[in-house]
Protein backbone atom coordinates (compact mmCIF):
# COMPACT_ATOMS: atom_id res chain seq x y z
CA UNK A 1 0.00 0.00 0.00
CA UNK A 2 1.53 3.35 -0.63
CA UNK A 3 -0.26 6.28 1.51
CA UNK A 4 -2.30 5.73 4.77
CA UNK A 5 -3.66 9.07 5.94
CA UNK A 6 -4.41 9.22 9.64
CA UNK A 7 -6.85 11.73 10.30
CA UNK A 8 -7.71 12.77 14.44
CA UNK A 9 -10.88 14.01 14.89
CA UNK A 10 -13.36 15.43 17.73
CA UNK A 11 -16.39 16.82 16.96
CA UNK A 12 -15.69 17.49 13.17
CA UNK A 13 -19.21 15.77 12.04
CA UNK A 14 -19.55 18.79 9.58
CA UNK A 15 -16.17 18.47 7.53
CA UNK A 16 -15.84 14.57 7.31
CA UNK A 17 -18.34 14.31 4.27
CA UNK A 18 -15.93 17.02 2.31
CA UNK A 19 -12.63 15.68 3.30
CA UNK A 20 -13.23 12.53 2.58
CA UNK A 21 -14.66 13.00 -0.52
CA UNK A 22 -11.44 15.44 -1.38
CA UNK A 23 -8.86 12.59 0.11
CA UNK A 24 -10.89 10.06 -1.79
CA UNK A 25 -10.09 12.20 -5.27
CA UNK A 26 -6.49 12.91 -4.80
CA UNK A 27 -5.94 9.19 -4.52
CA UNK A 28 -8.06 8.24 -7.39
CA UNK A 29 -6.36 11.14 -9.76
CA UNK A 30 -2.99 10.42 -8.62
CA UNK A 31 -3.27 6.35 -8.88
CA UNK A 32 -2.05 5.66 -5.35
CA UNK A 33 -3.49 2.59 -3.28
CA UNK A 34 -4.46 3.97 -0.30
CA UNK A 35 -5.90 3.81 3.46
CA UNK A 36 -8.03 6.15 5.59
CA UNK A 37 -7.78 6.03 9.41
CA UNK A 38 -10.37 8.04 10.68
CA UNK A 39 -9.37 7.95 15.24
CA UNK A 40 -12.32 9.01 16.76
CA UNK A 41 -10.91 11.19 19.89
CA UNK A 42 -14.32 10.53 21.90
CA UNK A 43 -16.41 13.17 19.43
CA UNK A 44 -20.46 13.60 21.50
CA UNK A 45 -21.36 14.73 18.43
CA UNK A 46 -22.45 12.74 15.11
CA UNK A 47 -18.58 12.18 13.90
CA UNK A 48 -18.90 8.42 14.27
CA UNK A 49 -22.04 7.82 12.46
CA UNK A 50 -20.96 9.98 9.95
CA UNK A 51 -17.97 7.67 9.67
CA UNK A 52 -20.01 4.45 9.70
CA UNK A 53 -21.48 6.01 6.87
CA UNK A 54 -18.40 7.23 4.87
CA UNK A 55 -16.99 3.71 5.77
CA UNK A 56 -19.59 1.74 4.28
CA UNK A 57 -19.44 3.44 0.88
CA UNK A 58 -15.41 3.08 0.80
CA UNK A 59 -13.27 0.17 1.59
CA UNK A 60 -10.21 2.62 2.11
CA UNK A 61 -11.57 4.14 4.78
CA UNK A 62 -11.02 2.35 8.32
CA UNK A 63 -11.77 3.81 11.94
CA UNK A 64 -10.60 3.57 15.70
CA UNK A 65 -12.93 4.92 18.14
CA UNK A 66 -11.85 5.61 21.40
CA UNK A 67 -14.57 5.79 24.33
CA UNK A 68 -13.86 9.11 25.79
CA UNK A 69 -11.65 12.13 24.40
CA UNK A 70 -7.86 11.60 25.33
CA UNK A 71 -6.13 13.74 23.15
CA UNK A 72 -4.69 14.60 19.62
CA UNK A 73 -1.48 12.77 20.33
CA UNK A 74 -3.01 9.33 21.89
CA UNK A 75 -5.20 9.41 18.56
CA UNK A 76 -1.88 10.04 16.59
CA UNK A 77 -0.22 6.90 18.10
CA UNK A 78 -3.20 4.66 17.46
CA UNK A 79 -3.61 5.50 13.77
CA UNK A 80 0.17 4.92 13.50
CA UNK A 81 0.23 1.88 15.09
CA UNK A 82 -2.44 0.41 12.75
CA UNK A 83 -1.21 2.30 9.67
CA UNK A 84 -0.06 0.09 6.88
CA UNK A 85 0.80 2.22 4.19
CA UNK A 86 5.07 2.80 2.99
CA UNK A 87 3.95 6.96 3.33
CA UNK A 88 2.19 7.96 6.20
CA UNK A 89 0.42 11.10 6.19
CA UNK A 90 -1.55 13.11 8.66
CA UNK A 91 -3.80 16.08 8.57
CA UNK A 92 -6.60 17.68 10.66
CA UNK A 93 -10.03 16.92 10.04
CA UNK A 94 -11.20 20.17 10.10
CA UNK A 95 -10.36 21.21 5.93
CA UNK A 96 -7.29 23.63 7.27
CA UNK A 97 -4.90 21.02 5.54
CA UNK A 98 -4.97 20.41 1.93
CA UNK A 99 -5.49 16.79 0.31
CA UNK A 100 -4.00 18.09 -2.80
CA UNK A 101 -0.75 18.13 -0.89
CA UNK A 102 -0.01 14.66 -0.39
CA UNK A 103 1.62 13.80 -4.04
CA UNK A 104 4.33 15.97 -3.46
CA UNK A 105 4.68 14.98 0.14
CA UNK A 106 4.73 11.24 -0.94
CA UNK A 107 7.09 12.38 -3.74
CA UNK A 108 9.45 14.16 -1.14
CA UNK A 109 9.21 10.62 0.85
CA UNK A 110 10.05 8.41 -1.60
CA UNK A 111 12.12 9.92 -4.43
CA UNK A 112 13.76 12.48 -1.96
CA UNK A 113 14.35 10.62 0.32
CA UNK A 114 13.57 12.00 3.72
CA UNK A 115 12.44 10.61 6.90
CA UNK A 116 9.73 13.15 7.42
CA UNK A 117 8.36 15.81 5.68
CA UNK A 118 7.01 18.67 7.62
CA UNK A 119 3.69 21.06 6.56
CA UNK A 120 4.55 24.69 6.62
CA UNK A 121 1.70 27.10 7.07
CA UNK A 122 3.41 30.17 5.27
CA UNK A 123 0.60 32.21 5.11
CA UNK A 124 -1.98 31.45 8.04
CA UNK A 125 -5.57 31.72 8.27
CA UNK A 126 -6.05 32.04 12.34
CA UNK A 127 -6.17 35.08 14.47
CA UNK A 128 -3.38 36.46 15.85
CA UNK A 129 -4.09 35.84 19.19
CA UNK A 130 -2.55 31.91 17.81
CA UNK A 131 -0.20 33.29 14.73
CA UNK A 132 2.14 35.70 17.14
CA UNK A 133 2.87 33.17 20.15
CA UNK A 134 3.17 30.83 17.68
CA UNK A 135 6.34 32.25 16.16
CA UNK A 136 7.64 32.39 19.11
CA UNK A 137 6.98 29.04 20.09
CA UNK A 138 8.29 27.43 17.07
CA UNK A 139 11.32 29.86 17.66
CA UNK A 140 12.10 28.42 20.72
CA UNK A 141 11.54 24.78 19.96
CA UNK A 142 13.97 25.32 16.54
CA UNK A 143 16.65 26.27 19.44
CA UNK A 144 15.97 23.26 21.54
CA UNK A 145 15.33 20.57 19.00
CA UNK A 146 18.44 21.94 16.80
CA UNK A 147 16.08 21.46 14.12
CA UNK A 148 16.80 24.90 12.34
CA UNK A 149 15.40 24.39 8.97
CA UNK A 150 11.58 23.73 10.40
CA UNK A 151 9.04 26.71 10.91
CA UNK A 152 6.02 24.87 11.97
CA UNK A 153 6.70 22.09 14.35
CA UNK A 154 3.07 21.91 15.16
CA UNK A 155 1.80 21.71 11.89
CA UNK A 156 -0.56 18.97 11.14
CA UNK A 157 -0.27 18.09 7.83
CA UNK A 158 2.70 16.13 7.73
CA UNK A 159 4.49 13.05 5.84
CA UNK A 160 6.59 10.22 7.60
CA UNK A 161 8.54 6.97 6.05
CA UNK A 162 6.83 3.95 7.80
CA UNK A 163 9.68 3.08 9.46
CA UNK A 164 9.67 6.75 11.42
CA UNK A 165 6.25 6.21 12.97
CA UNK A 166 6.85 2.40 14.19
CA UNK A 167 9.95 4.05 16.01
CA UNK A 168 8.05 7.16 17.77
CA UNK A 169 5.58 7.14 20.35
CA UNK A 170 3.19 9.88 20.50
CA UNK A 171 1.81 10.79 24.33
CA UNK A 172 0.64 13.25 26.26
CA UNK A 173 0.35 16.66 23.56
CA UNK A 174 3.96 15.36 22.42
CA UNK A 175 2.53 15.46 18.63
CA UNK A 176 3.51 19.24 19.05
CA UNK A 177 7.00 17.89 18.89
CA UNK A 178 6.90 14.77 16.18
CA UNK A 179 10.04 16.19 14.39
CA UNK A 180 11.94 16.11 17.55
CA UNK A 181 10.96 12.89 18.86
CA UNK A 182 11.70 11.62 15.17
CA UNK A 183 15.28 13.25 15.52
CA UNK A 184 16.21 11.65 19.46
CA UNK A 185 15.25 8.16 17.20
CA UNK A 186 17.67 8.69 14.92
CA UNK A 187 16.06 9.93 12.05
CA UNK A 188 18.04 12.95 10.12
CA UNK A 189 16.17 14.00 7.54
CA UNK A 190 13.69 15.89 8.13
CA UNK A 191 12.37 18.32 5.82
CA UNK A 192 9.88 21.23 5.29
CA UNK A 193 7.15 21.95 2.72
CA UNK A 194 5.30 24.96 2.24
CA UNK A 195 1.49 24.18 2.32
CA UNK A 196 -1.62 25.62 1.44
CA UNK A 197 -4.07 26.63 5.17
CA UNK A 198 -7.37 27.57 5.09
CA UNK A 199 -9.54 29.17 7.48
CA UNK A 200 -11.54 26.24 9.79
CA UNK A 201 -14.42 26.09 7.90
CA UNK A 202 -17.06 24.55 10.70
CA UNK A 203 -16.69 24.16 13.86
CA UNK A 204 -14.33 25.51 16.30
CA UNK A 205 -10.34 25.29 17.42
CA UNK A 206 -10.04 22.50 20.19
CA UNK A 207 -7.23 24.15 21.81
CA UNK A 208 -7.44 27.20 24.22
CA UNK A 209 -4.66 29.52 25.45
CA UNK A 210 -3.14 26.45 27.70
CA UNK A 211 -1.75 24.69 24.45
CA UNK A 212 1.59 27.67 24.97
CA UNK A 213 2.39 27.37 28.63
CA UNK A 214 1.91 23.31 27.82
CA UNK A 215 4.03 23.46 24.84
CA UNK A 216 6.87 24.75 26.26
CA UNK A 217 6.61 22.75 29.66
CA UNK A 218 6.26 19.39 27.11
CA UNK A 219 9.76 21.39 25.27
CA UNK A 220 11.50 21.07 28.80
CA UNK A 221 10.16 18.02 29.11
CA UNK A 222 11.98 16.63 25.90
CA UNK A 223 15.00 18.38 26.42
CA UNK A 224 16.06 16.72 29.42
CA UNK A 225 14.69 13.65 27.83
CA UNK A 226 16.82 13.72 24.95
CA UNK A 227 20.09 15.29 27.16
CA UNK A 228 19.83 13.37 30.01
CA UNK A 229 16.77 10.26 29.52
CA UNK A 230 19.16 7.57 30.34
CA UNK A 231 21.72 9.20 32.41
CA UNK A 232 19.75 11.70 34.73
CA UNK A 233 22.73 11.67 37.48
CA UNK A 234 24.72 13.62 35.04
CA UNK A 235 22.66 16.34 35.80
CA UNK A 236 21.00 15.91 38.99
CA UNK A 237 24.46 14.86 40.42
CA UNK A 238 26.32 17.75 39.12
CA UNK A 239 23.84 20.18 40.76
CA UNK A 240 23.65 18.02 43.97
CA UNK A 241 27.77 17.88 44.16
CA UNK A 242 27.61 21.69 43.53
CA UNK A 243 25.10 23.02 45.40
CA UNK A 244 26.43 20.84 48.18
CA UNK A 245 29.95 21.92 47.83
CA UNK A 246 28.98 25.67 48.61
CA UNK A 247 26.98 24.21 51.85
CA UNK A 248 29.83 23.03 52.34
CA UNK A 249 32.24 26.04 51.87
CA UNK A 250 29.66 28.30 54.08
CA UNK A 251 29.86 25.94 57.03
CA UNK A 252 33.25 26.75 57.40
CA UNK A 253 32.76 30.27 56.91
CA UNK A 254 30.72 30.32 59.83
CA UNK A 255 33.06 28.17 61.95
CA UNK A 256 35.64 30.39 61.07
CA UNK A 257 33.71 33.14 61.85
CA UNK A 258 32.69 32.00 65.11
CA UNK A 259 36.58 30.70 66.12
CA UNK A 260 37.20 34.32 65.20
CA UNK A 261 35.06 35.98 67.62
CA UNK A 262 35.69 33.93 70.22
CA UNK A 263 39.62 34.61 69.49
CA UNK A 264 38.95 38.42 69.55
CA UNK A 265 36.52 38.14 72.94
CA UNK A 266 33.20 38.94 71.04
CA UNK A 267 31.26 36.54 72.68
CA UNK A 268 28.41 37.63 71.54
CA UNK A 269 28.61 36.88 67.84
CA UNK A 270 25.90 33.91 67.37
CA UNK A 271 26.32 31.71 64.24
CA UNK A 272 22.24 31.80 63.43
CA UNK A 273 22.68 35.51 62.91
CA UNK A 274 25.00 35.15 60.23
CA UNK A 275 23.89 34.54 56.57
CA UNK A 276 26.71 31.90 55.89
CA UNK A 277 24.45 29.69 58.68
CA UNK A 278 21.33 30.01 56.53
CA UNK A 279 23.12 29.30 53.12
CA UNK A 280 25.16 26.14 54.40
CA UNK A 281 21.66 24.96 55.83
CA UNK A 282 19.91 25.77 52.65
CA UNK A 283 22.12 24.40 49.93
CA UNK A 284 23.21 20.90 51.82
CA UNK A 285 19.75 19.98 52.29
CA UNK A 286 18.97 21.10 48.63
CA UNK A 287 22.38 19.14 47.36
CA UNK A 288 21.15 16.12 49.01
CA UNK A 289 17.98 16.21 47.34
CA UNK A 290 19.29 16.75 44.10
CA UNK A 291 22.02 13.81 44.29
CA UNK A 292 19.49 11.70 45.81
CA UNK A 293 16.50 12.18 42.82
CA UNK A 294 19.29 11.73 40.37
CA UNK A 295 19.94 8.78 42.01
CA UNK A 296 15.90 7.43 41.92
CA UNK A 297 16.27 8.73 38.27
CA UNK A 298 19.22 6.20 37.30
CA UNK A 299 17.05 3.06 39.16
CA UNK A 300 14.56 4.35 36.59
CA UNK A 301 16.42 4.36 33.78
CA UNK A 302 17.90 1.19 34.48
CA UNK A 303 14.46 -0.63 34.55
CA UNK A 304 13.31 1.02 31.65
CA UNK A 305 12.54 -1.06 29.04
CA UNK A 306 14.15 1.79 26.65
CA UNK A 307 17.37 1.99 27.82
CA UNK A 308 19.14 0.07 25.20
CA UNK A 309 16.80 0.67 22.21
CA UNK A 310 19.27 2.01 19.55
CA UNK A 311 18.15 2.92 15.91
CA UNK A 312 20.84 0.84 13.48
CA UNK A 313 21.32 2.75 10.17
CA UNK A 314 23.68 -0.12 9.05
CA UNK A 315 25.44 -3.34 9.95
CA UNK A 316 28.06 -4.71 8.16
N1 LIG B 1 -8.28 16.85 17.88
C1 LIG B 1 -8.39 15.59 18.44
N2 LIG B 1 -8.49 15.49 19.81
C2 LIG B 1 -8.47 16.58 20.63
C3 LIG B 1 -8.32 17.85 20.04
C4 LIG B 1 -8.23 17.94 18.66
O1 LIG B 1 -8.41 14.59 17.74
O2 LIG B 1 -8.57 16.42 21.85
C5 LIG B 1 -8.19 16.98 16.41
C6 LIG B 1 -9.18 17.96 15.81
O3 LIG B 1 -10.44 17.37 15.60
C7 LIG B 1 -8.50 18.33 14.51
C8 LIG B 1 -7.03 18.32 14.90
O4 LIG B 1 -6.92 17.53 16.08
O5 LIG B 1 -8.72 17.35 13.51
C9 LIG B 1 -6.49 19.71 15.16
O6 LIG B 1 -7.31 20.39 16.07
P1 LIG B 1 -7.75 21.91 15.87
O7 LIG B 1 -8.13 22.17 14.45
O8 LIG B 1 -8.77 22.25 16.89
O9 LIG B 1 -6.40 22.65 16.20
P2 LIG B 1 -5.90 24.06 15.58
O10 LIG B 1 -6.02 23.96 14.08
O11 LIG B 1 -6.79 25.10 16.15
O12 LIG B 1 -4.48 24.15 16.03
MG1 LIG C 1 -7.49 23.32 12.93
Amino acid sequence: MDISVVVPLYNEEESLPELAAWIERVMKENGFSYEILFINDGSTDRSLEVIKRLASANPAIHAVSFSRNYGKSPALNTGFERAKGDVVITMDADLQDSPDEIPELYRMITEEDYDLVSGWKKKRYDPLSKTIPTKLFNATARKVSGIKNLHDFNCGLKAYRRDVIKHIEVYGDMHRYIPYLAKNAGYKKIGEKVVHHQARKYGTTKFGLDRFVNGYLDLGTLWFQSKFGIKPMHLFGLLGSLMFLIGFIAVFVVLLLKVIAMCSDTYNFWVTKSVYFYLSLAFMVLGVQFFCTGLIGELITRNSAERNNYLIAEEF
